[in-house]
């Protein structure tokens, strides 16, 4: 198990409805060396490539985008989400359902923060169906910006949201995934990364129809 993987075991907790909190240490109460340490983790993962921003959403990436930002030397953008959206014309604005809210959050980047010189890593805590990611890339290809990678605390492999966004041929790095729990025992089943191939296609089962967007 990864340094992430042994924090979930230790501190994550499995709710009904497969949700995973571990608002304890990453997107509540947030453990800050576990952040450091993810982003250098991210750095290394992502070390060729010629990344000069992250972008992130509202609220749970920034804190994870902006301490991997100093791995990066680079500045975050964050998405903003929004239910009534006044749009002038100056903003990328991408839909994205809300599986807690019930509704459609616009989800909003000025366009003074995007333009077509820029290679983006993106950053989230959670990826399950692909949403909130699918969102944030049509934002970055609005732009004409290029998108370098994905990098995602925790991925919910039994959730079709991954093997989306690899078969979209993006670089996905997930730094934990996790491919089943149990709320009863408490359990939770990660996959092993090292028999992962390069499009990470080990995926358990067919995924739902993309819904969640924000469990903040
Ligand atoms: P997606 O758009 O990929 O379906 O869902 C991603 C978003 O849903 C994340 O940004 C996160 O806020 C939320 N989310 C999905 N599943 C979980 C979960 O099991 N636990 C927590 N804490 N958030 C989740």
């Amino acid at each position: 198990m990864n340094f992430l993987e042994e924090r979930i075991v230790k501190d994550g907790i499995v709710k009904e409805g497969n949700v995973l909190k571990v608002d304890s240490f990453l997107n509540h109460q947030m453990d800050i060396d576990l952040l450091d340490q993810m982003g250098a983790e991210f750095k290394r993962r992502f070390a060729d490539k010629p990344i000069n921003k992250i972008l992130t959403i509202e609220a749970s990436g920034i804190g994870i985008a902006c301490v991997a930002a100093q791995h990066f030397h680079v500045p975050v953008v964050f998405a903003k989400k929004s239910q009534s959206i006044n749009l002038d014309g100056e903003m990328y604005v991408a839909e994205v359902e809300s599986f807690t809210h019930k509704c459609i959050n616009h989800v909003i980047v000025s366009q003074k923060f995007l333009s077509p010189e820029d290679h983006v890593l993106i950053i989230d805590d959670f990826l399950a169906n692909g949403c909130a990611l699918q969102g944030l890339i049509q934002i970055v290809q609005s732009a004409g910006a290029t998108v370098e990678g994905i990098g995602i605390a925790v991925e919910k492999g039994f959730q079709s949201g991954g093997r989306m966004i690899r078969n979209l041929g993006f670089q996905l790095e997930s730094l934990a995934i996790v491919d089943g729990m149990d709320a009863e025992t408490g359990e939770v089943q990660f996959r092993d990364q090292s028999k992962m191939g390069s499009s990470g296609s080990v995926v358990t089962e067919e995924g739902e129809i993309c819904r969640s967007a924000t469990l903040d």
